[in-house]
């Protein structure tokens, strides 16, 4: 089994319970940005999980999809949204992998997943979603801090590592501190806003 083979099934297994970052309501965070316009048009959650954040801008009114690698958190998703008379287009994917759609999206939302991404994994992951948004639209990235002190959760991310992703055919719009909710309390996070150029 290969080492991303491995974390997609860690993920499944974790969304049998109750994981830690799925916290039954949208982050704060994104709520924020959404109510000051901050996220607009067509909207794709990557590693949506079972999509609290996604739900929450498509009650907004926004064109909402989200995709996740665990079957179960897409199981959960729909579900939430069938319940909540939502209309939101969850698919089962791999977020390393993404297909050009027909019509990419105008933003693209992170809440959790480039943190999880190992160094080799990042300029693949930086390529498929390349490809789903369009150019001049923006990625929102929420990952966990290296302000964020401790042994838990998953790896911690600084401000230069993003940059240095984003470099080339992006623009760092701004990168500032920001929270995570958890189940288990809250985390220092970055948020970033980046640029397709
Ligand atoms: N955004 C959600 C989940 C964050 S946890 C929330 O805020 O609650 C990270 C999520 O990324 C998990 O749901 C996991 O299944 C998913 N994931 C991890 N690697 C992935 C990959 N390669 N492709 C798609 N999803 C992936």
């Amino acid at each position: 089994m290969s080492e991303s083979e491995r974390a997609a099934n860690s993920f499944e297994s974790a969304y049998l319970g109750r994981p830690p970052w799925d916290i039954g309501r949208p982050q704060p965070a994104i709520m924020k940005l959404a109510e000051t316009d901050q996220i607009t048009g067509s909207v794709l959650d990557v590693g949506c999980g079972t999509g609290e954040n996604i739900l929450y801008l498509a009650e907004r009114g926004l064109a909402a999809a989200g995709i996740d690698g665990a079957p179960t958190a897409i199981r959960k998703a729909r579900a939430k949204a069938k319940q909540r008379g939502l209309e939101v287009h969850f698919e089962v994917a791999d977020a390393l992998n993404l297909p050009k759609p027909q019509h990419q999206f105008d933003t693209v939302i992170d809440s959790g997943l480039f943190h999880v991404f190992s160094d080799e994994e990042r300029p693949r992951f930086r390529a498929s979603i390349g490809q789903v948004i369009r150019p001049g639209g923006t990625y929102v990235l929420m990952c966990f801090s290296d302000q964020e002190p401790g042994n838990w959760g998953p790896r911690r991310v600084t401000q230069a590592e993003v940059r240095s992703v984003f470099s080339d055919g992006w623009r760092v719009n701004y990168i500032e501190p920001s929270a995570f909710e958890t189940n288990v309390g809250q985390a220092h996070a970055w948020l970033a806003s980046i640029s397709r150029l």
